[in-house]
């Protein structure tokens, strides 16, 4: 049997490799009889997962088999957005997409098509293969990301690239800091090696601004105001230069700006972080004087923190404390974070996605500014959308501002999917997508070090095809001869990986990132900054207009920002993830996931409800500029007073009105790395 004929008789077990938009990466194996997955589940040998997945994967064979699955092209034969569609051919829908894009091409030129490729299947030959197809065409560029670009870019103008610890080094930390991110939740298979530290005499402290599983499991929990924890490292940072815990031989050897960061931060007394960020003075003290003494000591953050206009001012920050306590020097010391750049030494992204087949410089447009891309008034205008793994309508802020553009009669829009989401319902064709266990690929981990073989268990279900094959057809369809664009998977993969022996790698299902046998990536230094050091004082960034030092800077919409703004909208709103059963947009349509969680709702505290006049369970509307929404009150004890939260990734069908959470949610572009405010929304609430 080959990679892609999986076996249609007999029964067989297939090794994967999740593909979701999850650091955890997980190993599985799919057995397969008589060309049927009959059962998924944990593969016990994989040296990070250990055999175990989660409740949304636990069902994926409910995703795979789901009669709501689409199985053939669609055509929309019904208003944009009422969901009505008739199946078509593929040959016919090709046409039709060769047919459009021609025509554009000629009249607003290859500039006005724009692909949005989210982070649905996070493979390799999922996510970067399509870009060939692109840049061949000469399309939209979508530049920045809803996720992880702003962490990366605020920790590399600090340390000189995103590279940072390997988190499962976390085992040998006696203290860990979780900054922003619910570890139980989000990144499970973590957890099982900061029990292990636990055990060795470990504390564990989450900072957080919501009381989440994660926090209730830890030693000491601080929560700090929304978009404040900028300012609690200044405070840190002024404790631990007054109280002399600063390791000054560290320092002096492998940081610059060390003299002017002391300055700046002496005026960020405990006191003054106290008033900003709402986290005691004695918490604040006592949170540095633990950082500073304990060793060896670990931050370990993820992706959360970056969703604030001044997301990568927070990374850059928090890439300041390892230095100034030399936690470097430490096995499990240091900074944690994604560890996709180590990964990236295994397979060439530029390999796969080929930037020289373009044609001219592509138009470049940001991806969280997806509702004034769409707007018909954007100009010069966008004329079709091409939208693969992702469900825009639900993820992308300012939601219904996508919903704007996604009815315009003008916009042709093509969605590549595995179910008819808030998004596809909008299209004009819909194409059907596989799944993970009918597609081979390669899944490069973000949270662990271990590439992940994807063998494909199961033939494509009805007409459905993967990322790679799609584009393929639409080169063919468009009549691009070049023949990188009609590379087979398996002959694409030996090429983007010229390190990695592929048949070795499907033998034994892992490959591990090259990484420093003794765990430290910089115990003497050697950061990849211009200067060779942690850079503290960074003239690049000073250049760029930003501070030259770690600062505290309000974001415009925010409890501190525009006093106008807060009087006008007194609460902020966060959108946590939430679920064990959803991940992001994806699953909470199924009959085992979505019915089972409750939601959605707007939670509060019980002092906020008092102050509206309303009760627990009681409908209320959630209001700003953007949109409204109406939601059943949910009373917890999660939140600080003025802080209010609805959990997100249901989708419109699920909501009484059809508008979701990032109906709300502010698409302001971040400080740099080119993220989103999610984090950064201010809402007035009413009774209904
Ligand atoms: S979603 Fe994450 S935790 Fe769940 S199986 Fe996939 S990689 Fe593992």
């Amino acid at each position: 049997m080959t990679a892609t004929d999986p076996g249609l008789h007999g029964s067989h077990t297939a090794h994967g490799t999740c593909h979701h938009d999850c650091p955890d990466s997980c190993g599985w194996q799919v057995t397969v009889t008589d060309g049927v997955a009959v059962q998924l589940r944990g593969n016990p040998a994989h040296p990070y997962s250990a055999g175990e997945l989660c409740p949304k994967v636990n069902r994926f064979l409910d995703r795979v088999y789901s009669p709501d699955r689409i199985t053939t092209p669609l055509r929309r034969v019904g208003a944009k957005g009422e969901g009505r569609f008739e199946p078509i051919g593929w040959d016919e829908a090709l046409a039709e997409i060769a047919a459009r894009f021609g025509e554009i091409v000629a009249t607003d030129g290859p500039g006005a098509i724009l692909p949005f490729i989210s982070a649905g299947n996070q493979s390799a030959l999922a996510m970067l293969f399509p870009e060939r197809f692109w840049n061949r065409l000469g399309a939209i560029e979508l530049t920045g990301a809803l996720c992880g670009a702003v962490a990366g870019a605020g920790t590399a103008s600090t340390l000189g690239s995103g590279r940072a610890l390997d988190p499962t080094e976390l085992r040998h930390s006696k203290l860990i800091l979780l900054w922003g991110t619910n570890t139980r939740l989000t990144n499970r298979h973590l957890w099982p090696t900061i029990e292990a530290a636990r055990a060795d005499g470990a504390q564990v402290v989450v900072i957080d601004p919501v009381r989440t599983i994660t926090a209730d499991s830890a030693d000491w929990f601080v929560q700090p105001l929304p978009g404040t924890d900028v300012a609690l490292a200044l405070a840190m940072m002024h404790v631990l230069v007054r109280d002399r815990l600063v390791d000054t031989e560290w320092v002096q050897a492998h940081t610059i700006g060390f003299d002017e960061l002391a300055a700046h931060v002496a005026e960020w007394t405990p006191e003054r972080a106290a008033a900003t960020c709402g986290v005691p003075v004695a918490d604040i003290e006592r949170l540095a004087n633990l950082y500073g003494t304990i060793r060896p000591v670990a931050i370990r953050t993820l992706i959360g923190a970056e969703h604030h206009e001044h997301g990568a001012m927070f990374f850059r920050a928090i890439s300041c404390l390892p230095a100034l306590v030399g936690a470097w020097r430490d096995r499990g010391g240091g900074y944690a974070r994604s560890v996709g750049v180590w990964s990236e030494a295994l397979v060439d992204g530029l390999r796969l996605m080929r930037p020289a087949l373009r044609p001219a410089p592509r138009r470049e447009l940001p991806m969280v500014r997806l509702a004034e891309v769409l707007d018909p008034a954007f100009t010069p205008p966008v004329r079709a959308l091409f939208v693969i793994g992702g469900n825009p309508l639900v993820v992308v802020p300012n939601a219904e501002g996508v919903r704007r553009g996604l009815e315009r009669a003008d916009l042709f829009t093509v969605v590549h999917e595995q179910f008819l989401t808030d998004t596809a319902r909008y299209a004009d064709l819909v194409l059907p997508a596989t799944t993970q266990i009918e597609s081979l690929d390669v899944v490069p981990a973000w949270g662990h070090l271990w590439l992940g073989w994807n063998e494909p268990a199961i033939a494509p279900v009805g007409e459905a095809v993967s990322n790679s094959e799609l584009h393929r057809r639409l080169a063919r369809a468009m009549g691009f001869t070049e023949p990188e664009l009609h590379a087979d998977d398996e002959a694409i993969l030996r090429e983007a990986m010229p390190d990695v022996d592929l048949d070795e790698l499907r033998r034994t299902g892992w490959v591990r990132a090259p990484y420093p046998e003794d765990g430290r990536p910089y115990p003497d230094g050697g950061f990849p900054t211009p200067s060779g050091k942690v850079e503290l004082l960074s003239a690049r960034l000073a250049a760029q207009g930003h501070p030259a030092l770690p600062t505290h800077l309000a974001a415009r919409e925010s409890l501190g920002g525009d006093p106008e703004l807060a009087a006008r909208f007194p609460f902020a709103l966060l959108t946590p993830k939430q679920h064990t059963r959803f991940l992001n947009s994806s699953y909470s349509q199924l009959p085992k996931h979505g019915p089972l969680e409750d939601g959605p709702y707007v939670e509060m505290v019980a002092a906020d409800a008092d102050r509206l006049g309303v009760i627990d369970g009681q409908c209320v509307v959630v209001h700003n500029d953007r949109a409204e929404l109406e939601l059943p009150v949910r009373i917890s004890t999660r939140l600080r007073p003025g802080v209010v939260a609805i959990p997100w990734g249901w989708w419109g069908r699920h909501h009484p009105d059809g508008r979701t959470a990032n109906a709300l949610t502010n698409d302001t572009i971040t400080d740099w790395g080119g993220g989103v405010s999610y984090s950064d929304t201010l809402v007035a609430i009413r009774p209904r």
